[in-house]
């Protein structure tokens, strides 16, 4: 049989869901140049919980030894109600019904070791360009190749084929696509990693455990978790705000932070100063798309599928989304089949997670007579009873045969 040429393919942006795509089409034996706005790499000093598909797509990608020497495996997710600081129902993710099932780790890990481990890979293979610096402004495209222009008057980018990774703001998808803004939930978030001797009290028990503990209370919740190898904790304090302005950062302010917090237990309130302020993140996603290709341009990443924090799948999916693109790079030698080929893989499935990830938030934000009856379900489930969260964790794809 022929064996293909080499394509010239550009990924735009750096972000998680760049460079494992950059990694993944550099492995199936095409040349990647990345262009990242950014002067330099890097992801913010926060937290990710990377579920066991994510796991197993870094494992296809040749990093996950490299990520685990620095990520925690919690051996518990534990679900406890803000306001009365009972527990509510736990997941224990070392049962032999996990490992069975999913048969990937379960991790948390700090973001900017999970994206040094992928970038590291990237420059150690021969066939990754990476260039930051590069803010593309636009792309053209035809029959025989697409082109990069830049705003910082750099020589424009010559390549067969491109894919947007640009983010949750999408420059790209907002031309190819053009569905407007993204959707603004009113909740923002609140985090950051801090070291473990910081957490006192009852706080340092829970993170002495190092479970991911979620608290969940009316239109607000609290997620915390160890990670690099237990040295820092990360806390994630998340609410709606009721001054939500569009086109304003006026709202979700920390005043709000503290105020929606107030009515929660001790542990919670004890946990509130130790939340870092630096910055805020208001939460949105969008509407699913059909329309992921364009001819040789595709999107992947939160550029394709921005969905809510609330199942922690939008970094995994974008994981996801690289190991079936690359895997469509290397049987197809032409860009715009593989991308169809990779878009009809993913998009039904990525769709699903991000209308549930709305959903699942809603039942976490819970108050009164519904979050009592949210905890009476969920304590009838037992540690390992993966069923409402199966779905999620298994990306259909994993093992299929080829398309
Ligand atoms: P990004 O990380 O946004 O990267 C895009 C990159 O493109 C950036 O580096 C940007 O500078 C660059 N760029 C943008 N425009 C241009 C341009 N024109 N030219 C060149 N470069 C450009 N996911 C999980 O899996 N687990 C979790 O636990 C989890 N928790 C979360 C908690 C919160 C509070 C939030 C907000 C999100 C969470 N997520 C989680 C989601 C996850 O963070 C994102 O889905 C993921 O980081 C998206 O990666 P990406 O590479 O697609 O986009």
């Amino acid at each position: 049989s022929v064996i293909p040429a080499p394509l010239r393919i550009a990924v735009v942006g750096g972000g998680i869901g760049g460079l494992a795509a950059a990694l993944a089409i550099a492995r199936a034996g095409h040349h990647v140049t990345l262009v990242e706005q950014a002067a330099r790499f890097g992801e913010i000093g926060a937290g990710l919980q990377l579920a066991p598909n994510a796991s197993l797509a870094l494992e296809e990608l040749g990093v996950l030894p490299a990520v685990q020497r620095t990520a925690v495996a919690p051996p518990q997710l534990v679900m406890m109600d803000a306001l009365t600081g009972d527990q509510v129902a736990s997941l224990d993710l070392r049962s032999a019904a996990y490992t069975e099932r999913f048969a990937h780790p379960y991790l948390v890990t700090h973001r900017t070791d999970l994206h040094a481990a992928l970038l590291a890979a990237c420059q150690e293979h021969p066939a990754v360009t990476l260039r930051t610096g590069h803010t593309v402004t636009h792309v053209d495209q035809d029959e025989s190749g697409a082109r990069l222009l830049f705003a910082e008057h750099r020589q424009a980018l010559a390549v067969d084929a491109v894919v947007a990774a640009d983010g949750l703001h999408s420059r790209l998808r907002q031309t190819l696509v053009g569905d407007g803004k993204p959707v603004c939930s009113r909740y923002v978030a609140f985090r950051g990693a801090l070291p473990m001797e910081r957490m006192t009290g009852p706080m340092a028990r829970h993170a002495a455990s190092e479970a991911v503990m979620v608290w969940a209370g009316p239109r607000m919740h609290l997620v915390q978790y160890p990670v690099r190898r237990g040295q820092l904790y990360n806390q994630v304090a998340v609410f709606e705000s009721d001054h939500y302005t569009p086109d304003s950062d006026d709202w979700g302010t920390e005043a709000e932070l503290e105020e929606r917090f107030t009515g929660s237990c001790q542990t919670v309130r004890d946990a509130l100063p130790l939340i870092s302020r630096d910055r805020r993140w208001p939460l949105y996603d969008r509407e699913p798309i059909e329309d992921w290709v364009h001819g040789r341009i595709v999107l992947l990443g939160d550029a394709a599928h921005p969905m809510l924090q609330y199942l922690a799948q939008g970094a995994c999916q974008a994981l996801e989304d690289a190991v079936a693109l690359g895997r469509a790079l290397g049987r197809l030698d032409d860009p715009t089949p593989a991308f169809i080929a990779y878009a009809a893989q993913r998009k039904d499935r990525a769709a699903r997670i991000q209308t549930n990830a709305r959903r699942f938030g809603e039942i976490c934000h819970l108050e009164g007579m519904g979050a009592t009856l949210r905890n009476l379900l969920l304590a009838s489930r037992g540690p390992d009873d993966f069923d409402d969260m199966s779905w999620v964790w298994t990306p259909a794809a994993a093992g299929a045969p080829a398309l």
